[in-house]
């Protein structure tokens, strides 16, 4: 008996079978655009050995105006059906099953041809977009349609056809984009006759046994969205048109709301989604933050939905199914939804992969295949470094012995997850801890490895991390000074006032944790959407909560202080740096840039601004807390050179600026594939 009943049972949408309820939600990932078809195709191959039910491509757009980015991927001649039918022979020689998303970005698409139902501009674009007439919407109608009955040429099981989060067929739905007074605007009948029109056309082009997915957007949180009946009317006319299966989408990208940020709470939309069930007959999905096997069941058996989507989860770990159909769900690499090296990196115009898993993405480059050689490698530090090198090794065939001085695994992971909205990290250092068990890796804690211990290895890997920075500033060796490290390792207390120098991920972190007391709201969905501005649907056009954001009082009054004159944050993640200062920003956290340190003393910070040194200012603290970057911790690696030992140096020890986890676990795994 399986502990998952609900998730690995079949899905029979009458011409076919899905062999599980998981679907992999469709990601931009970059690689259709690298035009190397048969990476694309080792990428979905790798996720069907995974024994995941079905998958859903990229979005790939029906023609130039429609698509997200010029040179983006689009599905309009010969050429790209023989290039795709390429992924899916791949996919269906490893049993697995395939849908193609077509995507018109309407107004979001990146570029000056983008057209939209009236020529209302986004505010996350700045392409104004053309307004279509009636031969325009003809157009784009039959371009969709075309492109799906190429999909069906090239191979694929279905479409997905995307009208959610703000695209162009989001966009007709609500009067926020579409002010037209014709057919397709004004009443909610005219407003949503694109999408359905789209629908009914697209199964009329591709026939009966073919899947098409609706992606409906549940809850658009944006001003002027739908409202639940409107939601609810959509979905049954979509069904009407000749849907197979209604995928539920959560927010526009326009939404000041985080929807999928790893502060977000685990399947915290599946509520919205439920709203759904009972409304159609076809199957319905849920999606956002749903990471563990245990979570899709938990969302599953509670009548959430028919199916759940998990798309980083996917990069994360291609196995996430036939793990949990092993029951060995401890050996999923968890999704930390951190979205450094998957959403940062599309949006950076770089190929996604995954933190977790540098393979993703990569699996015909980074090959990791048996040694030649067994050999034995000994790795200082039990950081995230040091740990992916240990892994990559040891699947490799090495014989592994990693040393800490530290009393448990995981390095600066283990500061990481005592923050408030962090609370992922401790599923990572768990996996570790499972993996290097599972694994056959040598862990001696407590132990502080030297010259001497090193000597007879093969290979030495030095992953020793990193020292925080000494920032030198006057008076900073008084009792109401302290690191991170003795406010998120040793759980310093301070008072009411606290000042923190440096605005790194770091400094962010800590103010984080500052202002919050009591439970975290990552762990408690009704504070979470209070916190955030999250309502009801069926009470609230969107699901806006009118009142707006309303978060509890700060803990404490936090200044986060930086010497650039800069906006805080500009350097965190692209697609989370905004979350992170709008949270701060809701707990009054005053952010203080273009300063000088002069010196600290009982009363708290002394500063100056610019190079002139003016406006001498007291930022009164009771304690001040150093953010102030990190330096490579090399002693160990010297002290080795020194008697002539050759080792490798990894991670923060190698180069600590800006240092994070997904550049430690790439270098750490490169490393470990070559030895
Ligand atoms: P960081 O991103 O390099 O930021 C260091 C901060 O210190 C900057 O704001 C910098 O701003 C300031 N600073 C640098 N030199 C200074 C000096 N001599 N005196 C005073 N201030 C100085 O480092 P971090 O915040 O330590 O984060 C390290 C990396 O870990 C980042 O990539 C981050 O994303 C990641 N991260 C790790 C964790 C974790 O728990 N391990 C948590 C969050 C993030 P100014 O130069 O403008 O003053
Ligand atoms: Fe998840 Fe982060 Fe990996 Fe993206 S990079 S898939 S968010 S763990």
């Amino acid at each position: 008996m399986t502990a998952y009943p609900h998730m690995l049972a079949p899905l029979d949408l009458g011409f076919t079978t899905l062999k599980n309820r998981v679907l992999m939600g469709s990601m931009h990932t970059g690689l259709e655009e690298t035009k190397d078809w048969n990476r694309v195709a080792e990428f979905y191959a790798e996720r069907a050995r995974g024994e995941v039910g079905l998958m859903v491509t990229g979005g790939i757009g029906p023609n130039l105006e429609g698509s997200v980015l010029p040179g983006a991927a689009m599905m309009t001649t010969d050429e790209d059906v023989a290039n795709h039918a390429i992924v899916t022979e791949r996919v269906h020689a490893n049993g697995g099953k395939i849908a193609m998303q077509i995507l018109h970005a309407g107004r979001y698409a990146y570029g000056p041809m983008c057209v939209a139902p009236s020529p209302v501009k986004s505010p996350i674009s700045p392409f104004p977009p053309a307004e279509l007439d009636e031969d325009g919407i003809e157009k784009q109608i039959s371009d969709i349609v075309a492109t799906a009955g190429r999909a069906k040429a090239a191979g694929y099981d279905g479409v997905e056809i995307m009208g959610s989060e703000g695209y162009f067929l989001n966009q007709f739905l609500v009067t926020h984009t579409n002010k037209r007074t014709d057919r397709w605007g004004g009443s909610y009948e005219n407003r949503m006759r694109l999408p359905v029109e789209v629908v009914r056309r697209t199964r009329e082009e591709v026939g009966t046994d073919f899947i098409i997915i609706y992606r409906l957007s549940m809850i658009d949180l944006v001003p002027n969205g739908s409202t639940y009946e409107e939601v609810v009317q959509l979905a049954q006319e979509i069904e009407k048109a000749g849907a197979t299966i209604i995928n539920t989408g959560i927010g526009w990208h326009e939404a000041r709301i985080p929807t999928i940020a790893t502060s977000v709470p685990r399947a915290a939309f599946a509520w919205v989604t439920k709203k759904l069930m009972g409304k159609v007959s076809i199957p319905v999905i849920t999606s956002n933050r749903i990471n563990t096997p245990e979570v899709a069941e938990e969302v599953l058996s509670t009548g959430c939905a028919d199916m759940v989507s998990l798309a980083r989860p996917m990069l994360a770990d291609a196995h996430f199914v036939r793990k949990a159909m092993e029951e060995k769900a401890a050996h999923i690499a968890p999704c930390i939804a951190c979205n450094q090296a998957c959403l940062d990196h599309t949006f950076g115009g770089k190929i996604s992969s995954c933190l977790v898993n540098p393979r993703a993405c990569y699996e015909t480059e980074l090959v990791v295949a048996p040694a030649g050689t067994k050999k034995s490698i000994a790795i200082v530090g039990a950081g995230p470094a040091g740990l992916s090198t240990a892994l990559t090794a040891a699947e490799r065939g090495h014989s592994v012995t990693v040393f800490d001085r530290a009393d448990e695994i995981g390095g600066q992971l283990n500061m990481a997850k005592q923050v408030p909205g962090k609370e992922e990290f401790w599923g990572l250092v768990d996996w570790y801890r499972a993996m290097v068990a599972e694994m056959g890796v040598t862990v001696k804690l407590n132990t502080e490895a030297t010259v001497e211990t090193l000597k007879g290895y093969d290979e030495v890997i030095i992953a020793t991390g990193v020292l925080p920075r000494d920032p030198g500033i006057p008076g900073q060796d008084g009792d109401n000074v302290h690191s991170y490290i003795d406010v998120l390792r040793h759980k310093t207390e301070t008072g009411k006032r606290v000042a923190v120098i440096g605005a790194g991920g770091i400094g962010f972190d800590v103010s984080e944790y500052l202002v919050h007391e009591g439970d975290s709201p990552t762990e408690n969905l009704p504070a979470w959407m209070a916190e955030w501005g999250v309502a009801d649907t069926e009470e609230h056009r969107g699901g806006l909560s009118p009142q707006g954001p309303q978060p509890e009082a700060p803990a404490r009054n936090v200044t986060l202080l930086q010497r650039k004159a800069e906006k805080h944050g500009k350097r965190l993640g692209k697609t989370t740096g905004w979350i992170h200062r709008a949270a701060l920003k809701m707990k009054d956290v005053e952010f203080v840039g273009g300063v000088n340190y002069e010196r600290i003393d009982a009363d708290g910070l002394h500063v100056s601004f610019g190079e002139a040194r003016e406006n001498p200012t007291l930022i009164e603290a009771d304690d001040i807390i150093m953010c102030a970057g990190q330096v490579p911790d090399r002693s160990l690696a010297d002290a080795l050179e020194a008697e002539g030992i050759a080792c490798h140096v990894i991670g923060g020890a190698d180069v600590a600026a800006e240092l994070d986890a997904k550049r430690a676990i790439d270098q750490g795994t490169r490393l470990a594939a070559t030895l």
